[in-house]
């Protein structure tokens, strides 16, 4: 079988679960698995239509695609997915990195500017880091003008960003575990992100394309999505310095009610800003007390 005629049949397979997974491109996710497997470009695909498939070749490639035709998102079945230009290694324990959450990096990014006059290494809280992605973005831009700590409630997620780390070898970060500010106990911040979870557990979206194999507890937050917002929010003023800033995802319908929760708790001014499909993504406010 050549390269041509795996692809054809390889869409026609994806095409049955693409009627009902919205987020499955049946011919890019095809070629995805050839590019992975044959280790050779789109265009050499493309280009070198006719070159046989090996044996093995053909082997690696059966169980791939019938876990894409089972809907595993691809960033698992690749085991890789870039953020920010960076390609970081994922896993079941964690979110797969959203281009949404390059909209919170470069929001930090002008926060972080505002605030390098001084001379002083910025120190910069990642709380939930996951695979790592928003602080080995902000580590990627900020080089040794900061000093940036991502943590995480689940030992995996640790794990995995520091093998990000080490792949980049990025040395202006470190990972630790925590279940929110837990181990961070007389550290304070000028910056500090989150990308927390913030779904209704009831929410229908939960039921379709990647996430269904994501985990839970990196999407579902208690009261109505809004529970780990608010914990953040309450606590991080104990973690600022004077004027530094928290900067929070949450969801497009969530922002009036993280503002609100901004102002119960004190803080000056909160701003939501929109991602690039045009939704409220991101809210930030300054601790000036
Ligand atoms: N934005 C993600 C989604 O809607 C959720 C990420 C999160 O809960 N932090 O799938």
């Amino acid at each position: 079988m050549n390269y041509q005629q795996w692809l054809q049949q390889a869409e026609q397979q994806l095409k049955k679960t693409a009627e009902y997974d919205p987020y499955l491109n049946p011919k890019a996710d095809a070629n995805l698995l050839l590019q992975a497997v044959t280790k050779r470009s789109k265009s050499a695909i493309f280009a070198f239509g006719e070159m046989s498939l090996t044996d093995q070749e053909l082997e690696l490639l059966k169980p791939l695609l019938m876990r894409r035709v089972q809907g595993e998102p691809m960033a698992y079945i690749l085991g890789e997915k870039e953020f920010w230009s960076l390609p970081l290694a994922v896993s079941t324990a964690t979110l797969i990195p959203r281009p949404d959450t390059e909209r919170l990096v470069e929001i930090a990014l002008e926060e972080a500017n505002k605030r390098l006059d001084s001379g002083k290494k910025l120190r910069i809280l990642d709380l939930g880091t996951g695979t790592g992605a928003i602080a080995l973005a902000l580590a990627s831009e900020l080089q040794e003008r900061a000093e940036i700590i991502g943590v995480d409630k689940q030992p995996e997620a640790v794990e995995l960003a520091e093998n990000n780390r080490q792949k980049l070898a990025f040395s202006n970060v470190n990972f630790l575990q925590s279940d929110w500010f837990d181990s961070l106990k007389n550290q304070s911040f000028d910056l500090i992100v989150s990308n927390p979870p913030y779904i209704d557990e009831n929410d229908e979206n939960l039921s379709q394309g990647d996430v269904r194999f994501e985990p839970l507890t990196a999407l579902v937050a208690g009261q109505n999505g809004i529970a780990d917002l608010q914990k953040i929010i309450e606590n991080a003023p104990l973690y600022l310095n004077k004027n530094g800033v928290l900067l929070l995802e949450h969801g497009w319908k969530q922002a009036e009610q993280v503002r609100n929760l901004f102002k119960q708790n004190q803080w000056d001014n909160p701003e939501t800003v929109q991602d690039y499909g045009g939704n409220d993504r991101v809210t930030k406010a300054v601790w000036t007390k």
